[in-house]
C-alpha cells in the first residue's frame, strides 16, 4: 500500500565529532486507481470486460481495482486471482447479520475475497437517503472487519458556486471519521468526487482537484495528526478520462481516481497507464 524511504543526513563537525543533523522518514503513497461500475454489467458482461482489461491494467506501479456490482463479485473474483487486480463492492450494510433483506454484510464481503467497498457515495445519499450518520456506522462496521473503505465526498454545483465547498467537505469527513480509532482511519481512503463533475463530462481543475484534496487531507490532520494525514489515500474522481487522468494524478495530494463511466471501456487501461503515457 505505501512505499517507505528513509533518509539520514550525517554532518562532520570542524572539532571531529559526528552529528547526525538530520533524519526523515518519508512514506509514499501508492497511488490506487479504482473503477466504479455502477449498476452495470451482468456476470456474463463483467467476465468478458475483466479479461478484456487484465492484461492490460494488471500493473505493478499502481493498485488497480474493480469495484463491481454484488452478483459480479465472485465471478470476478475468480477472473483476477492470478494477478494483482483486487476486487471491490460498491455498497455494504452496517448490521453483522440477521432480517435485512437484500443486503450485504462486511463478513459476507471479506469471505468472498473483497478487500474495498465504496461507501458514502453521492448516488447513495441523493436516491437511497444515506445521510452522514448511517455513513459512519457503515464506516465503523468495515473497518472493525478490515475492509478498506473508499469514503465518497464532495460538494453540489450550488455549494461551489456558494462558496461553501470546503465547510461543506470538513462537515463530511468529521462526521464520517466519527469514533473511528486513527489505526483503523490510517488505511482507509477517501475519494473527492464533486457532484457536478460525476456523470457529466464536466471535470474539475486540476487546481479545483488538488485544492479540495489537500484541504481534505488538512482535515485529516486536525482529527488524527500528520502521521495519518501524510499515509492516507485520497482519489479525485469526476468524469475522470485518459485525457485528464495524467494532469490529476501527478498533483501532490491526489492518490489516483475513481472512476465511473471510463472504466467500463478499454480507455481504463490507459488511466492505469498513466505514467507510461506521458
Ligand atoms: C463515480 O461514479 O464515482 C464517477 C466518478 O463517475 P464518472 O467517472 O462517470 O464521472
Amino acid at each position: 500500500m505505501w512505499k517507505y524511504g528513509f533518509k539520514c543526513v550525517i554532518i562532520l563537525t570542524t572539532n571531529g565529532t559526528t552529528n547526525i543533523l538530520e533524519i526523515e522518514v518519508y512514506i509514499m503513497r501508492r497511488k490506487l486507481i479504482a473503477g466504479n461500475w455502477k449498476m452495470n454489467m451482468t456476470p456474463s458482461q463483467a467476465v468478458k470486460l475483466v479479461n478484456e482489461l487484465k492484461p492490460h491494467v494488471d500493473n505493478k506501479d499502481v493498485d488497480v481495482l474493480f469495484c463491481v456490482p454484488a452478483i459480479d463479485i465472485i465471478p470476478v473474483i475468480n477472473e483476477v486471482k492470478d494477478t494483482d487486480i483486487e476486487v471491490g463492492a460498491e455498497n455494504v450494510f452496517y448490521e453483522e447479520k440477521g432480517a435485512y433483506t437484500g443486503e450485504l454484510s462486511p463478513e459476507m464481503l471479506v469471505d468472498a475475497g473483497v478487500k474495498y467497498v465504496i461507501i458514502g457515495h453521492s448516488e447513495r445519499r441523493q436516491y437511497f437517503n444515506e445521510d452522514d450518520d448511517i455513513i459512519n456506522k457503515k464506516l465503523k462496521k468495515v473497518v472493525e472487519h478490515d475492509l478498506i473503505p473508499i469514503l465518497c465526498c464532495g460538494e453540489t454545483l450550488e455549494q461551489r458556486e456558494d462558496g461553501v465547498t470546503l465547510d461543506f467537505i470538513r462537515k463530511q469527513i468529521n462526521n464520517a471519521f466519527k469514533n473511528i480509532p486513527s489505526e483503523k482511519a490510517i488505511n482507509c481512503v477517501i475519494a473527492y468526487e464533486p457532484i457536478w463533475a460525476i456523470g457529466t463530462g464536466k471535470v474539475a481543475t486540476t487546481e479545483q482537484a488538488q485544492e479540495v484534496c489537500c484541504a481534505i487531507r488538512g482535515f485529516i490532520k486536525d482529527i488524527y495528526g500528520s502521521l495519518v494525514a501524510d499515509q492516507i489515500r485520497i482519489l479525485y474522481g469526476g468524469s475522470v478520462s485518459a485525457a485528464n487522468a495524467s494532469a490529476l494524478f501527478v498533483q501532490p495530494d491526489i492518490d489516483g481516481g475513481l472512476v465511473g463511466g471510463a472504466s467500463l471501456k478499454p480507455e481504463f487501461a490507459q488511466i492505469v497507464n498513466y505514467l507510461k503515457e506521458e
